[in-house]
């Protein structure tokens, strides 16, 4: 079965009833919702979610629909990173010169109910037809200052197969192209998903492929995912994680140094902490930016370098993201001031003056 038809298999609403997540006549009111952003999950997520606990409790934060996302907060739009003004071709996000996205479907293995795509994505929105593909090879083709390319949706790992090699091969043939990046759900969410088949994809990538996989609590990290994630190291790429700062899941500093401990520990260096973008319906996950810095300053006093993503936010109306940090260094007349990670400052003598390094 290929990946696009096991997207079928996934179970929606009326699957989380009969699962037992959701009590019968909770179903009725989040029809609603379920019409605005999809909801589907493998059932081995909803049987986890049944078994109840912290970690099932985590994982219906981020999967299980809820009335709350019916609340539209005034600052918040269906294309919150501005995707489709820096869309030049059907697929393509190209909004800073050197990279760019191609997003070739709109399926994933799990709905979040935070992804600052949810307006736009889900089973009904239709994928990249071959001429849009060929359309979007022409353009990265004619655009030279292109060094990396993000593959992302939707989650490109639920495409079939061969169409996945199709569009690895066709970038990494591209003289220009120095790296790929494939942005996914899929390790976190199914591991089993990462088959033999796909780490015969992998391997055959021309170009460094960097997989970036989404992964917000530590017991996400589970066995299986630990595994798969070696399996995946044993084909020569490189795996990076990402997560987003969310209300009630990760927002407090012993759950970000577990969680990112576990990542490092599974073999997958912590790339980037978001905070949440302003999508509709998100509202309940929002921390805000002076507790988000807070909390990744008290993470990072106990951690070392390996371990620490930055913390990206995205600036409003498609400027981008920028990496937010506490500053921990100040200059007087004579020397430099610099903050160590319990908050305490040490002067730091610059022996070589204002003038060095300049011509
Ligand atoms: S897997 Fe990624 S794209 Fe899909 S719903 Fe989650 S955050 Fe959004």
């Amino acid at each position: 079965m290929s990946n696009e038809r096991q997207e079928q298999a996934l179970i929606g609403l009326d699957g989380l009833v009969a699962e037992g997540v959701l009590a019968k006549e909770q179903a009725p009111s989040l029809r609603a919702i379920e019409a605005r952003y999809a909801v589907r999950m493998p059932r081995g997520i909803a049987q986890r979610i049944k078994q109840g606990g912290a970690i099932g409790a985590m994982l219906a934060k981020q999967y299980v629909p809820s009335l709350a996302e019916g609340y539209q907060d005034k600052d918040e739009e269906d294309d919150p990173t501005y995707d489709e003004a820096y869309s030049p071709v059907k697929g393509v996000v190209h909004r800073y010169p050197d990279r760019v996205l191609l997003k070739p479907l709109a399926v994933c293995p799990v709905y979040c109910r935070f992804c600052f795509r949810r307006a736009r994505i889900g089973p009904k929105e239709p994928m990249l037809s071959p001429d849009d593909l060929q359309q979007a090879y022409a353009y990265i083709r004619s655009h030279k200052e292109i060094f990396d390319v993000i593959l992302t949706g939707g989650d490109p790992l639920m495409l079939g197969l061969r169409r996945l090699e199709e569009i690895i091969t066709s970038l990494s043939s591209i003289e220009h192209i120095g790296v790929i990046r494939v942005h996914s759900r899929v390790l976190m969410a199914e591991p089993a998903r990462m088959t033999d088949g796909m780490m015969a994809v992998f391997s055959a990538c021309a170009k460094p492929l960097y997989l970036v996989v989404h992964c917000n609590h530590p017991a996400e990290v589970t066995q299986e995912v630990r595994v798969a994630c070696q399996r995946v190291r044993r084909t020569g790429v490189i795996v990076l994680g990402q997560s987003v700062l969310l209300k009630g899941i990760n927002d407090d500093p012993t759950t970000l140094v577990q969680l990112w401990r576990g990542m490092v520990a599974a073999g997958i260096k912590p790339y980037a902490l978001h905070h949440l973008d302003r999508a509709p319906g998100t509202a309940h996950f929002r921390v805000g930016l002076k507790r988000g810095l807070a909390l990744v300053e008290q993470a990072r006093a106990g951690l070392s370098g390996l371990c620490v993503p930055p913390f990206m936010v995205e600036i409003p109306r498609g400027g981008g993201k920028v990496a937010l940090q506490v500053s921990n260094y100040r200059q007087d007349k004579d020397a430099w001031w610099l903050q160590d990670a319990q908050g305490d400052w040490h002067a730091y003598v610059d022996s070589c003056g204002d003038s060095c390094g300049e011509s």
